[in-house]
């Protein structure tokens, strides 16, 4: 006991009034409060820090009680078994009998909620399940069709890796899913260690844990592990919890609801900690929790003022891989979402590109669009889009004439730069890339003699507004030709300020046809 009570103290800080910190065990022992929290605590309440014997085990950061590990899956999984979302994807896992197609099922849904909400992920799925049920159904469709499907989801290359994926496995596997995580990740294009691990847990019950950004967080915060997760260190010790965390039994549905108990408990930035199924085993809820009650014992302001120092494993020594980095220390106003420690995300690339909606057909005709086909490979691959110039840095102001002059190449005649009408921006961020599209219209009059005859490249059409919609075009995309409609029908309101009437304007619009009418009011 006179160790450990020595321990208590000796770290000790600046600022803490003397005459409170217990000199001895004696002292200590004289006081009715610190009794009771040796007793019950085993440290003294009046110290500024929690002693090291109390929280920092030699195995602070790990499972390593069996009886803790069995408690922690059961609580999860009778959890799970109550309130998980009902999902498509998990429908269908369960009920499907052939291995192959379950597979397939959870391989799809994966590809889809990567980097992806659920709720955006559900119509999509359902979608292609229904058009491409099997992998020998994807395996016959185009990249055209898969790209049609995939519009609005965001990261196309997604969309075509499962085709690229479904044919190598009918052609070279004769349409066979493979059987284990490291198979998976080997074969397919695309999948890594993650969806491999859920894939074969999911599908085929291969006992392995998984990690994503929602096992991070849980695990991080029931380890209290600050350590940048980022790091291929440390992310290993993540998968090695994982693992030794992972239920023999029920593998692909303890992984589930560790992602769900992630995606709809531990939350980013509000967790429910008092609806949590394992707060028991939680050393952040734990910390929080004792560190209230403690300070609160002494001074509740000094609590709440932020002056607490919660001690952390082994930072007497700073030699702690896992910890908090002493650079970012335990701040109390945060509780439990000091975990996971934040990483430093790359900023994207800034991007400019001047895009030209390009519009030919007069009032009495349905108007039509330019789109032109994206490379095949890179961003967007075999999207469609409008005809749109990449702006070069410090090339912003130039922007008008460099693109007309890249109109020419899909409309072969000279374009005026003052034919080109600013209408506004778009903006969207993709993974690594800010990209704003400036977004000019152009309307290919042939009264007003800005055209005689558009030629037609091998990757470029004219669509319709409905199949525009329909086409494999991007979101970004969609806003423009939204922006431009709108744009131009507030114009030719405000040109024509007639038939107004309760709050609306008839408009005979050469974009609505002869009797659209907008709402102004
Ligand atoms: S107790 Fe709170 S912090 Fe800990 S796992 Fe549960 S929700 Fe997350
Ligand atoms: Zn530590």
């Amino acid at each position: 006991m006179e160790k450990l009570h020595l321990a208590t103290h000796s770290k000790l800080r600046t600022g803490w009034a003397t005459e409170q910190q217990p000199k001895s065990l004696k002292q200590c022992e004289e006081s009715r409060l610190c009794k009771g929290a040796w007793a019950t605590r085993g440290y003294c309440p009046r110290s500024r820090t929690i002693p090291i014997s109390v929280v920092q085990q030699p195995l602070f950061h790990i499972f390593s009680n069996a009886a803790e590990i069995k408690d922690f899956r059961k609580r999860l999984l009778t959890w799970y078994n109550k309130c998980k979302r009902d999902l498509p994807w998990r429908k269908m896992a369960a009920g499907e009998a052939d291995a192959d197609k379950r597979a397939y099922a959870v391989w799809v849904s994966e590809i889809m909620l990567q980097q992806t909400q659920v709720a955006s992920v559900i119509g999509y799925y359902n979608r292609w399940m229904q058009k491409w049920p099997t992998l020998q159904h994807l395996a016959e469709a185009s990249l055209e069709e898969v790209n049609e499907l995939w519009a609005g989801l965001g990261y196309y290359s997604r969309g075509k890796r499962l085709q690229e994926g479904a044919r190598k496995l009918v052609s070279q596997m004769a349409g066979r899913m493979p059987r284990t995580a490291e198979e998976l990740q080997k074969l397919l294009p695309g999948v890594g260690k993650y969806t491999a691990g859920a894939i074969a847990s999911i599908a085929f019950g291969q006992v392995t844990g998984v990690v994503d950004g929602n096992v991070i967080r849980v695990l991080s915060r029931v380890r209290a592990i600050g350590a940048d997760p980022a790091s291929s260190v440390i992310a290993e010790r993540f998968w090695a919890l994982a693992h030794a965390l992972v239920d023999p039994t029920h593998p692909g549905d303890f992984n589930q609801a560790m992602m769900e108990l992630g995606a709809t408990v531990c939350t980013p930035k509000a967790p429910l900690c008092a609806e949590c199924p394992v707060k028991q085993h939680c050393r952040a809820y734990h910390w929080v929790r004792r560190a209230f009650t403690f300070y609160s014992l002494c001074s509740p302001s000094l609590f709440f003022c932020g002056m607490v120092d919660v001690e952390e494993c082994d930072s007497s020594t700073g030699n702690c891989s896992l910890c908090l980095p002493p650079s970012e220390p335990w701040e109390p106003s945060l509780g439990v979402t000091n975990f996971p420690r934040k990483t430093t995300k790359k900023q994207p690339r800034i991007e400019c590109t001047a895009t030209c909606v390009l519009q030919r057909g007069c009032c009495d005709q349905q108007p039509e669009y330019l789109i032109v086909q994206r490379p095949s490979s890179g961003l967007l691959a075999g999207l469609w889009e409008f005809p749109s110039l990449l702006l070069k840095p410090g090339h912003q102001n130039q922007q008008k004439a460099a693109l007309a002059s890249h109109l020419q190449t899909w409309v072969g005649i000279d374009v005026a730069v003052g034919h080109l009408q600013p209408v506004g921006e778009v903006l969207h961020i993709f993974s690594h890339i800010r990209q704003t599209y400036k977004i000019y219209f152009l309307n290919l009059d042939k009264e007003k003699g800005n055209w005689n005859e558009v030629v037609e490249l091998p990757a470029s059409r004219w669509v319709t507004k409905t199949e525009f919609q329909n086409s494999a075009t991007s979101t970004a995309m969609k806003k423009s030709l939204w922006k431009v409609r709108a744009c131009m029908h507030i114009l030719t309101a405000a040109t024509l300020n007639m038939g107004r009437s309760n709050g609306c304007i008839s408009l005979p619009c050469t974009l609505y046809g002869a009797s659209c009418v907008l709402d102004v009011s």
